[in-house]
Formats: C-alpha cells, structure tokens, sequence
C-alpha cells in the first residue's frame, strides 16, 4: 500500500464514490461506494447493498466490479481503476485481483471503518494468522477425488482461461 498525491481526476472521482457512499446510507445501504474508471471515463458504480440485497458479498467493489463487467461485457477489468470510498476488505481486494484491475484507489482505510463499527480490519487481522485469529474453522478433507475436477479442466481443450 501506498500514499500518494492524487491526481485532480483521482480526486474528482474519489468525491464521487464518497458521495456515492454517504447517500447510500439515506438509501438503507452501508456506507460505501465505488466507481470503475477506464480511460477517464466511469464505466460503472457501485454501492454496498448487504442489508438491502440479503447479500454479505454485495459489497460497493465486488457490486461496481460486476456492474463493470456486465457493462463492458467482459470478466476482465484490465486497463480500468478501482476508486472505492473505503479501503477495500480482503474480499474487495481479491475481487479486484481477480478482475485484473490496473489499480485500486481508496480514501478511509480499514482503522476508519473499524470505528464506524466493520470488521475489515478484523479480517486483515484473521488472515494474517489464519491459525488462531481467523474465527471460522477451516479444515480440509482428505479425499482420493480431490483433483478431478482440475484434471477435467486441464484436459478441455476448448476451455477460457481466467
Ligand atoms: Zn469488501
């Protein structure tokens, strides 16, 4: 992570997604917004919509991620930006690697979200010492099977690799 000195686009679009986010809240939703910017130009939004959608993953990123996608008609969000109000949670932050975004762009960072009562810190936290921090039990079972289905993947031939 760094800090840098952004840009007068960065930061006109970085108001957007914090405006996104603050009347988001009036909207029943949490307190986060997000835009994907391509070439300058905001090709989707997205907002938290957990409570409203009965969704955990419907986070403002991973709901901007895929409005960009179905926009752009692609699963591929290379050459595009992600500018999120808040710094993304490990799930956002995955989301974003695996849509292959150019970069990622936030203003409050997971301390910020901890006082307004979130657990991105939290989780940070867990998978650093997955062992003893992460509250969910994670456990593998042994089975003889457990490669066949990447066995059928690697031998379709006809396959679109992500
Ligand atoms: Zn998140």
């Amino acid at each position: 992570m760094s800090v840098d000195v952004a840009t007068g686009a960065e930061q006109h679009w970085m108001a957007q997604a914090i405006d996104l986010a603050t009347t988001n809240v009036d909207s029943g939703g949490g307190p986060f917004g997000a835009l994907i910017v391509r070439d300058g130009e905001i090709i989707a939004t997205g907002t938290n919509k957990v409570t409203v959608d009965l969704d955990p993953t419907a986070h403002a990123e991973v709901t901007a991620i895929r409005n960009a996608c179905r926009a752009l008609g692609t699963f591929k969000l290379d050459g595009c930006v992600l500018v999120t109000s808040c710094e993304p949670c490990p799930m956002c932050l995955a989301s974003a690697l695996w849509a292959r975004v150019d970069r990622v762009l936030f203003a409050a960072d997971r301390d910020d979200a901890a006082e307004a009562g979130f657990d991105d810190r939290a989780f940070y936290d867990a998978f650093e010492d997955p062992e003893t921090k992460c509250p969910t039990p994670v456990v593998r079972v042994e089975m003889a099977s457990r490669n066949a289905a990447f066995d059928a993947w690697r031998g379709k031939s006809d396959r679109v690799d992500y």
